[in-house]
């Protein structure tokens, strides 16, 4: 069985510590690797080689940092398709949605290459006489990134190339359910020729993540994760005077206009309601039906109820198993819980397998209708392939419904109306909207910009925010005199 490595100074180590952690196969609960969870004295490890690192890589010019960002972004280009496979493996994705996860990745890797003209300060001249004021951008020190198991590849891509190009250096801390992805992007990083200690790979569950939100050399925090974990993180490094990014749970709605063209609004429900099992933050879990366009219901949940789940490798598969049977159990349990608190389910995924694969944690498409807001699949987020669709007469009645939800990561609205669209994405409290787009995630030169309880922070993943969130910023004014006459003592706070 493959044994999950860490790298740790430069090196890559199996770990000593005897908590071992078995990664399977989503498709039949397999074991296909292990994983020794890094001891208090490897984290540490870690965090003081990446401490001694940062000395000469915050000074190492910023076109030699970016040299790094381009030859990774061409060697993750080059094993674009074996990253998919190991990645598809470990989370059961299909072939097609893992290459997506990657490329996601890649995209960020790729626009830390800008990283120069990024960390441009701000120069303004004469702001008195013969005096000038810039500002430079300068790395934190030490950071560190959690991330989720739903995007081994995107989501620690979207932290680790800009901090570093930054000039900071790194720890991650990946997802113990499917840690061969980041080994994978973390080999590549240092054939791009990264320094020795510049990243940082320690593998485990909460004892490591509790290290790095503690120990005082780690400057800053980026999470990705649940709603819970993402609160506990926020408020323990925070509490120890972090900088810290918590991106959280999300239960993600798109308003359906009478006006829309129904045939486009069946096929974006489909892909982004049940594709990758309804595994992504962006999701859309709930579809709401304004006006006549509740008699499109039916149809929606004949093309969901279409969909076939499958092997990684099976090229009709349109999603593969969830990553657990925990989450399988909890999917099962709230599907159960939305038929008993009286919600109809028109698609039940609930009694899906794939033969040969019994032992998988497989759930079918599900959709649900008359769904309403006291139910608690309306509440949770499912993380399943379970759409549910709720019925208002307007807009102002979609934009209440959506507007008290306590998530605010992504929403979607389809229609032919501008007049809508322009209502919809002005008043609607959701940091990222959708136009006739179902999963509105930006591309790296904006930010990643979750809201509500999709977020605890202040700047958001890659994008300029990310650049403010991993750097400080230094603002001098500078005089240089230009004579030796002295025009006395300025007993006042203004430039003179
Ligand atoms: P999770 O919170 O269980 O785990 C995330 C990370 O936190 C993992 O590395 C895990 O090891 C660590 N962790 C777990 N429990 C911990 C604890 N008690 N203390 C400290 N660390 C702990 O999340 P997951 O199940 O891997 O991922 C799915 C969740 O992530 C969903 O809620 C999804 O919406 C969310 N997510 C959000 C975004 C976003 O951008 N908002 C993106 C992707 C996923």
């Amino acid at each position: 069985m493959k044994q999950v490595l860490h790298y740790i100074d430069g090196e890559f180590v199996e770990g000593n510590s005897e908590r071992q952690i078995t990664v399977t196969n989503p498709a039949n609960n397999e074991a296909i690797a292990r994983v020794n969870c890094a001891s208090d004295a490897e984290v540490h490890a870690a965090i003081a080689s990446a401490k001694a690192a940062f000395d000469s890589w915050k000074e190492t010019p910023v076109s030699e940092r970016a040299r790094v960002m381009l030859r990774y972004q061409a060697l993750l280009k080059e094993h674009h398709d074996e990253i998919a496979e190991i990645l598809a493996q470990e989370t059961g994705k299909t072939f097609e949605d893992a290459k997506g996860d990657v490329w996601r990745g890649i995209e960020v890797a790729e626009h830390a290459c800008n990283i120069a003209s990024l960390s441009m300060g701000e120069t303004v001249e004469n702001v008195a006489r013969k005096i000038d004021t810039y500002s430079y951008t300068q790395p934190l020190g030490v950071c560190a990134g959690i991330t989720p198991f739903n995007f081994p590849a995107m989501i620690p891509l979207w932290m680790f190339p800009l901090a570093i190009a930054c000039g900071n250096t790194f720890v991650l801390k990946p997802s113990e359910q499917d840690p061969m992805t980041p080994q994978r992007l973390v080999e590549l990083f240092e054939e791009a020729g990264a320094p020795k200690g510049v990243l940082q790979l320690v593998h485990g569950d909460k004892s490591a993540v509790d290290i790095l939100l503690t120990h005082e050399d780690i400057k800053a925090i980026s999470f990705v994760g649940s709603v819970g974990v993402g609160q506990y993180v926020y408020k323990t490094g925070t509490d120890h005077l972090k900088r810290v990014q918590a991106f959280a749970g999300a239960k993600n709605h798109s308003v359906i206009m009478p006006d829309a063209n129904k045939q486009q609004v069946i096929n974006n429900l489909v892909g982004a309601s049940v594709g990758a099992a309804g595994q992504r933050c962006m999701a859309i879990s709930v579809a709401v039906f304004v006006g006549s366009s509740k008699e499109w219901i039916d149809e929606v949940a004949a093309e969901i109820g279409k969909v076939k789940p499958g092997l990684w490798n099976d090229p009709e598969a349109g999603y593969g198993p969830l990553i657990s049977p925990q989450a399988k159990v909890r999917v099962l349990d709230l599907i159960a819980q939305g038929k008993q608190q009286g919600a109809e389910c028109l698609v039940d995924g609930s009694d899906f397998t794939v033969e040969g694969y019994e032992t998988g944690n497989w759930v079918g498409p599900t959709v649900f209708r008359n769904v309403t807001p006291e139910m608690s699949i309306y509440q949770e987020e499912i993380f399943g392939p379970v759409l549910c669709c709720v019925e208002v007469e307007t807009l102002e009645e979609a934009l209440e419904l959506v507007n008290n939800s306590p998530y605010g990561n992504g929403t979607s609205i389809f229609t032919a109306s501008g007049a809508a669209a322009r209502k919809y994405q002005h008043e609607v409290e959701v940091g990222q909207v959708g136009i006739n787009i179902p999963i509105p995630v930006p591309l790296p030169f904006f930010s990643f910009t979750g809201w509500k309880g999709s977020f605890y922070g202040d700047q958001h993943a890659y994008g300029k925010q990310a650049v403010r969130f991993y750097t400080e910023t230094k603002t001098i004014t500078a005089r240089w005199f230009d004579s030796d006459i002295a025009t006395g003592p300025n007993m006042t706070i203004a430039l003179k």
